[in-house]
């Protein structure tokens, strides 16, 4: 059983440190809104008032904040990881930013005497919560078989799919896919209500065939009552959408219906949407369809 310092307790992070202590394993975390360390201190862990308190004789150090900045701040910053982490601890990112950045920071924690990898996760709000998330990794195959016995406690399925920054690339490929899922069971939706056809019943049948989906699964109840508390916020899958414009376009790759959801997503935030979950793109397709939905 290993120390662990969790950085980020929020809508992923709180849960994941909470299965992570329930396992047996001693979780230092710290989240810059104290609050938020609440649930994990009420399940045992400690709730550290630093970056530095919390990475303090811990052997892992996993991080769950939203964006490449932030994760950039965490390490770098003259309070940060880097600068406090014992000698040979493990990094495990399990935020979803840029692939470039992640290698990037990779390399500095290498020369720092650290080892890190990238740990981006699928799955929702539902996966963190219930330890069933999809892991993709990236990293030193060394490295990653070191961190096995902790990704296997909030993960069901852990995949190591390369080197330094490839777990980014493949979550990016992941929420290209969730975005056009999420697009087109919207629009399928304003379909089914135009015809006033029950929707319950509707995508009860859509589930059982080959249009179902874990987005459909998911995100129904949401869609059908028009409720749209995160989750997973637009304004992050806005985030999402841009790295995977950056990362096809750094290879030269097309990918014209991610611009077009690029566009879609930028549009629900424009439109004060981007705290709202990410199936309130069916507020964007409402409004495509002259209709004015209510404020999420
Ligand atoms: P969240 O609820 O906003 O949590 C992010 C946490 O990071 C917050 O507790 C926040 O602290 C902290 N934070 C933000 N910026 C920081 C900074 N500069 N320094 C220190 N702490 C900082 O977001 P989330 O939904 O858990 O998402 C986290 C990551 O997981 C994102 O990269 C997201 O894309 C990815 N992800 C999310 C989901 C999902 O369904 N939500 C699913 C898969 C992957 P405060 O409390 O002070 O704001």
């Amino acid at each position: 059983m290993s120390t662990i310092a969790f950085i980020g307790l929020g809508i992923m992070g709180s849960p994941m440190a909470v299965h992570l202590q329930r396992a047996g394993h001693q979780v230092q975390g710290f989240n810059r809104t104290p609050a938020k360390a609440d649930r994990l201190r009420e399940a045992g862990g400690t709730a550290c008032q630093s970056i530095a308190d919390a990475v303090r004789g811990a052997q892992v150090i996993a991080l769950m904040l939203p964006d490449s900045p932030d994760v950039e701040e965490v390490l770098l910053g003259a309070d940060g990881v880097l600068a406090n982490a014992e000698p040979d601890s493990l990094i495990i990112d399990f935020s979803t930013i840029r692939p470039d950045v992640s290698r990037n920071l990779a390399q500095l924690a290498v020369a720092r005497g650290l080892r890190m990898i990238d740990a981006p996760v699928s799955g929702g709000q539902a996966g963190a919560e219930n330890a069933t998330l999809s892991i993709m990794v990236g990293g030193a195959t060394d490295d990653v078989a070191s961190a096995a016995d902790i990704l296997s406690v909030v993960g069901k399925t852990v995949v190591h799919v390369g080197g330094p920054g490839a777990g980014q690339t493949v979550k990016a490929a992941n929420q290209l896919i969730v975005a056009g899922n999420i697009q087109v069971l919207a629009e399928a939706i304003a379909l089914l209500k135009a015809h006033d056809v029950p929707l319950e019943q509707a995508l009860d049948a859509l589930a059982g065939g080959l249009a179902g989906s874990t987005v459909l699964t998911q995100k129904r109840e949401n869609m059908i009552r028009g409720t749209f508390e995160p989750g997973f916020r637009i304004a992050l899958h806005h985030k999402d959408l841009g790295i995977v414009t950056d990362t096809a376009r750094a290879m030269g790759v097309v990918t014209p219906v991610g611009s077009l959801l690029a566009s879609l997503m930028a549009s629900a935030v424009a439109n004060g949407d981007g705290g709202c979950d990410h199936s309130a793109l069916l507020r964007g397709v409402e409004r495509l369809n002259g209709r004015i939905p209510d404020p999420c």
